[in-house]
């Protein structure tokens, strides 16, 4: 094999070329040209629903053939094209400024750095389906680096710089990198290989009980699939950008971009398993499960990604959705948590979905297909026009689980692995899963599909969940939900963030962004602080007048004291009905 034939017929090598400034250099090789090549770099990532515009970063440039250069005519906001003769090697220059901090785009600065191929790799028009190649060069200055990537290895060091490879655009596309110091721990799941990095671990990191609690989960989904088989991956690649405050994850075919507050990593001799690190554990367990559900079985309308422009589709309720039903039930299945924990989980995914007016507003159908302007794009109304297909969507995975398990024929499980198989680990559209569900629930779920997934009636939750021997209580809900309100309490401030549809705060006229200074109620003025020790002031007054502030004018409005409204608390009162559902997944 020459050395020629060992890289793709698009190749690029990346380098850091300057930490400070956070730029990139890319140089792209295409062999084989096209006269008149176009060149151009994503609008979207797969997996986040919004068009970016990564080429917003690229810069300088410049394109050469035969050692001269060419002309480059920019297209239009993402495409370029160059005045080149076909088949004779092209190279294409250009710089990527990098400082996002998110697992979306790319970062670099002179602790770590992090991409993605659609922010640094511009797609060789005519040829996305051939072999493409990335040489990833060692950063200038910084020996101890590592690189850590899901793509495949050609040639490389044992930091893991070197040439990479990837069978087609997509892949390469589907493949980030990791580039710094960072922990590194090895594990296998059911005989597979999976690593974990972690940039900007404490001190008092425990990365035996991650990698510990990481197994089972691994184990457990891997179990779920196939049983006994193997994963549709020969290994399996977790990048942890642990950070002060953030939260989030991308989804890969073989490997996944996860950002943490390192608050939320396990720590040393702590006994108590903390919030957050639950929150991190269903971080990791949401991501795996899109392995299977997202990467593989996809929507119809992701067979190909067109990275030019949105990509619609009405099942992110099942591929988030239901991602999100299992992402917290596999980790109790797991044993990484216990009953009590998982109800608390659901009791909150429920009251958030029952405190969103949106939901009477849009189907879950309906918010997948504007996921792209509307939850991708949250502003001060989005709580009333839209409704999350990740909350409400893992309910309506409850909803199909409890009633298959509650007709006493199948369950969910069985649906996802039925699925799995009819569409051939691919893409499927709703109709697959109505099919599999007639023939492993005996019936038609034609009714439930209409109303669950695009109707906006609520779901019959309670009724269901008390199937498996847990009940519904109803408690007062806290003030802000009474009054119909989002507010931020701050330093003796309140300020309204979102008016809710058709509460007390929308009569009165109140409006996101306004500052609620005071209450007038009998005669006595109060600054208020919090938005509880409004019945405090109010006492027995049915009205009392709010004073808000609002684009520098104080205004006095008239507000009616709210009738008193609930919320859901979850009691498992039955844990041996449960278990079957919960911990064995039968
Ligand atoms: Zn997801």
């Amino acid at each position: 094999m020459t050395a020629a034939s060992r890289v793709g017929s698009v190749h690029y090598r990346v380098e850091a070329a300057d930490l400070h400034a956070h730029l990139y250099r890319v140089t792209l090789h295409v062999a084989k040209p096209a006269a008149m090549q176009q060149l151009s770099l994503p609008v979207w990532i797969p997996g986040s629903y919004l068009v970016r515009e990564f080429s917003k970063n690229l810069q300088k440039l410049t394109a050469k053939q035969d050692g001269r250069a060419v002309t480059v005519q920019q297209l239009d906001k993402c495409t370029w094209q160059a005045d080149c003769v076909a088949g004779k090697s092209l190279v294409v220059t250009y710089e990527v400024y990098a400082f996002d901090n998110s697992v979306r785009t790319a970062w670099l600065d002179s602790q770590r750095g992090f991409f993605n191929a659609t922010s640094l790799c511009l797609r060789v028009q005519g040829l996305e389906g051939t072999a493409h190649s990335l040489e990833l060069s060692p950063v200038k200055g910084k020996p101890q680096w590592n690189a850590a990537t899901g793509l495949g290895a050609q040639r490389i060091n044992k930091r893991g710089f070197g040439l990479y490879v990837a069978g087609d655009y997509d892949e390469l596309a589907d493949c980030p990198f990791e580039i710094g110091e960072f922990f590194s721990a090895e594990f296998k799941a059911c005989g597979v290989p999976h690593r974990i990095v972690i940039a900007g671990t404490p001190a008092a990191f425990d990365g035996d009980k991650l990698v510990r609690d990481m197994q089972k989960i691994c184990e457990t989904a891997i179990r779920f699939w196939h049983d006994r088989k193997k994963p549709p991956f020969r290994s399996y690649l977790f990048m942890l950008n642990a950070v002060d405050d953030g939260y989030g994850g991308l989804e890969h075919r073989n490997s996944t971009a996860l950002i943490a507050s390192r608050r939320d990593l396990p720590r040393t001799g702590e006994t108590r398993q903390a919030d957050g690190y639950v929150t991190l554990m269903g971080l990791i367990s949401h991501e795996y499960f899109h392995a299977w559900n997202v990467k593989r079985l996809r929507p119809a309308e992701f067979a190909r990604y067109d990275y030019s422009k949105e990509n619609y589709t009405q099942l992110l309720w099942f591929f988030e959705g239901f991602t999100s039903y299992y992402d917290d039930l596999l980790l109790r299945r797991a044993g990484v948590m216990d009953d009590a924990t998982y109800v608390k989980l659901l009791n909150k995914t429920i009251n958030q979905v029952l405190q969103a007016p949106g939901r009477e507003v849009q189907s879950v159908a309906q918010a997948s297909f504007d996921a792209w302007v509307k939850y991708y794009r949250q502003d001060e109304n989005t709580p009333n026009a839209t409704i999350s297909y990740y909350t409400k969507g893992a309910l309506v995975a409850l909803c199909f689980d409890l009633t298959l398990r509650g007709e006493g024929h199948s369950n969910l499980d069985a649906a996802m692995r039925a699925l799995w198989t009819r569409c051939a680990a691919g893409p499927m559209t709703e109709a697959d899963f109505a099919a599999v569900l007639k023939e492993l629930g005996g019936r038609s779920f034609a009714r439930e599909l209409t109303g669950w997934v695009h109707g906006t009636k609520d779901l019959p939750l309670a009724t269901l969940l008390l199937t498996q021997g847990i009940h519904t209580l109803e408690e007062p809900a806290q003030w802000q939900q009474r009054l119909g309100i989002r507010a931020g309490e701050a330093n003796g401030c309140v300020t309204i963030k979102t008016v809710l549809r058709g509460g007390a705060a929308e009569h009165a006229g109140m409006a996101a962004g306004d500052e609620w200074i005071g209450v007038i109620a009998g005669g006595q003025a109060w600054r208020i602080a919090k938005v509880d020790d409004l019945p405090m002031y109010a006492g027995a007054h049915r009205k009392v007048t709010a004073l808000v502030a609002r684009d520098r004018r104080l205004l006095q409005l008239d507000l009616q004291m709210p009738a008193a409204s609930t919320t859901w608390r979850l009691v498992l009162r039955d844990a041996a009905r449960a278990q079957s559902w919960l911990a064995a997944g039968d």
